[in-house]
């Protein structure tokens, strides 16, 4: 979850590492540091400075004109020891001449510090991670990638580690076993990094490291070698995203640029992909034959938070379009509880960063076990996206806000294609495909259009805010969806919020509803409807306010609720996509209200790498 950066080159290291800091701020940040290898002085310590706070506080504490070409940088999303400057990485060995940061856990630290406080090392901090610096002292005989590639063997837990040694200038080491570390290749000059959104200004150039693979680098050249000292021949992927795209560009904070970006993205998702003569879709990337998709005889989704409540809706979508079986499951619960896999099944690992750890680990799991897992990612080359058999990449650009919203919706249109790919090989017709598609189609449309309900949604956000809990209640297809609105609500201003299905209100949450206690109902335009009026009018009679998201032409919703937002009547099927913006929408501007930090909530961070 944290941010690690590296750098070795002509250039001033320290302005490259906390302008990569910067970027990877969104990632964990409670508290940053870097190291910087002091020129020309082999043998002296690398200088290293560390803050508590954010980024700025770092760069204020960073002397412009700091000298040095090779360092390394790291935010970190503390998990051992509390939030201070003893505990903010880089760590340093005794001599304070090796230096690393570390992304992850060392699940048996606490049995080698034990060693080495034996051996007299002395210990300035409470992390995991500290233990790595030590052991890389001790097993250092003057060869850096050696020493660490010792020390890894005693390692247990997850890392990403960059380290450097006083005595060799300009190079930069690095392991990868569970957070992802890719190497970024520039003309003359070498990047490091857990993300690519930190060396996006420098180069395009990239190469993503294998659990168990270890990079040497130096600003001419680097060598990866796995485990057992084989030389691994790189494969350099290059970066399709923009620089432009990792800006706010206007926009006062990432999560509503990206709101508002849904029309793109979602167009993004779909372009490409629909074959209108035939209507069915186009998913190149599933690798699987016809044949073998037609022998499919149930789903199962893999996933978490948002992206969990994605595979929800997808699951019911592929229940009712295509008729296939499909269910979702939380991927922290999968992995340990043993799961039967059935056969004819085929699994999707959802993850817009493609690093989630608990999918990840799930997915894992799943093929172990013989099961074929594919995978709907955002980040192209991310960790699930290699070692899934497939997959639909969902192109929705770079995601920066902690909470996500455009890649939620475009892992929406992920599943809408392909429930539409299952249904066309089984009962739908062509023409009813065509309809289908001609539906989707006018998604992005229709989305620009929710986002008119911008300032309406600002006044009730500005109305509502103070309420300490809120109820979300949908059914069917929009249940997921209310899951969703309060999930958004919860993370990032702090209110607590339930996702309810509005049929189950009475078996137990209907205790909740009083004057005190908002109900948001989002109205479906099919057969649920006036089983939902009839969830509303319970929640009316006991004094419970109602908001109600529904068809902007629906007069009776809009005369029993107290505040009402119309959106643009699209096929029911589809309603996924413009409640969830107007959610969006009241989540944030509630937190903004509150005055919370809407792209760094507390405790949150973006692509959540540990268990
Ligand atoms: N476990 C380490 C610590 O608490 C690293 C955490 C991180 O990945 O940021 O310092």
């Amino acid at each position: 979850m944290c941010g690690i950066v590296g750098y070795t080159g002509p250039r001033q290291a320290s302005r490259i590492l906390v302008d990569g800091l910067k970027r990877l701020e969104y990632r964990g940040y409670d508290s940053a540091g870097i190291a910087v290898q002091v020129d020309g002085a082999t043998g002296a310590p690398p200088v290293v400075i560390k803050r508590t706070g954010k980024i700025a506080e770092l760069r204020q504490a960073v002397p412009k004109d700091m000298a040095g070409h090779c360092g390394m940088g790291h935010t970190r999303w503390a998990t051992h020891g509390g939030v201070t400057g003893e505990n903010a990485h880089p760590h340093t060995d005794a001599s304070g001449k090796v230096a690393i940061v570390h992304n992850g856990i060392i699940e048996n630290y606490m049995a080698l510090k034990g060693m080495l406080e034996k051996q007299g090392v002395p210990f300035r901090s409470e992390t995991d991670s500290e233990v790595i610096a030590h052991l890389v002292a001790l097993n250092y005989e003057g060869d850096l990638e050696a020493a660490l590639k010792a020390s890894l063997k005693h390692l247990k837990g997850t890392y990403g580690i960059v380290c450097v040694h006083a005595d060799e200038p300009g190079r930069i080491v690095g392991a990868r076993n569970g957070s992802p570390l890719v190497v970024g290749v520039g003309d003359g000059e070498m990047l490091l990094a857990s993300d690519v959104t930190a060396m996006l200004a420098h180069t395009k150039r990239v190469v993503y490291l294998n659990d168990g693979e270890v990079v040497t680098m130096l600003p001419h050249e680097f060598r990866i070698s796995d485990g057992d000292e084989r030389r691994v021949d790189p494969r350099i992927d290059h970066i399709a995203w923009e620089l432009e795209a990792i800006e706010k560009e206007g926009f006062s904070c990432y999560m509503e640029k990206e709101i508002f970006e849904q029309p793109d993205s979602i167009e993004r998702a779909i372009s490409g992909r629909m074959d209108h003569e035939n209507g069915c879709a186009k998913l190149g990337g599933l690798n699987l034959s016809k044949k073998e998709l037609h022998g499919i005889e149930r789903v199962r989704v893999i996933a978490a938070g948002t992206s969990w409540h994605a595979g929800l809706v997808g699951c019911q979508l592929l229940e009712s379009v295509a008729r296939i079986p499909a269910a979702a499951e939380l991927a922290s619960e999968l992995r340990y509880r043993n799961p039967v896999l059935e056969p004819a099944s085929l699994y999707f690992a959802v993850s817009q960063s493609g690093e989630t750890a608990d999918t990840l680990y799930a997915m894992r799991e799943v093929r172990r076990r013989g099961g074929t897992v594919l995978g709907i990612c955002n980040v192209v080359g991310s960790t699930i996206a290699r070692e899934s058999e497939g997959g639909v990449y969902v192109h929705s650009g770079p995601e920066i806000a902690v909470a996500s919203t455009k890649a939620f919706t475009s892992q929406l249109a992920a599943f809408y294609l392909l429930a539409l790919e299952f249904a066309r090989m089984h009962d739908m017709s062509h023409h009813e495909g065509q309809r289908f598609l001609a539906a989707l189609r006018e998604v992005p449309a229709a989305v620009r259009k929710t986002l008119a309900v911008r300032d309406h949604v600002q006044a009730l956000a500005k109305k509502y805010c103070r309420h300490a809990d809120f109820l979300f209640l949908g059914r069917g297809i929009l249940f997921p969806i209310a899951l969703e609105g309060a999930l958004k609500l919860k993370e990032i201003s702090y209110i607590h919020a339930e996702g309810y299905a509005s049929g189950e209100i009475k078996h137990g949450p209907i205790a909740l509803v009083s004057p005190e206690t908002p109900s948001v109902f989002l109205v479906p335009g099919d057969h649920l409807r006036e089983k939902t009026i009839s969830n509303m009018k319970e929640i009316k009679a006991r004094g419970g306010p109602v908001i109600a998201l529904a068809d902007e032409d629906d007069e009776l919703v809009a005369s029993i609720a107290d505040d009402f937002i119309g959106l643009p009547k699209v096929d029911p099927r589809f309603q996924p996509f413009t409640m969830v913006v107007p959610l969006q929408l009241f989540a944030y501007f509630c937190a903004l209200e509150l005055g919370r930090d809407v792209d760094q909530p507390r405790n949150l961070a973006k692509s959540v790498t540990v268990e």
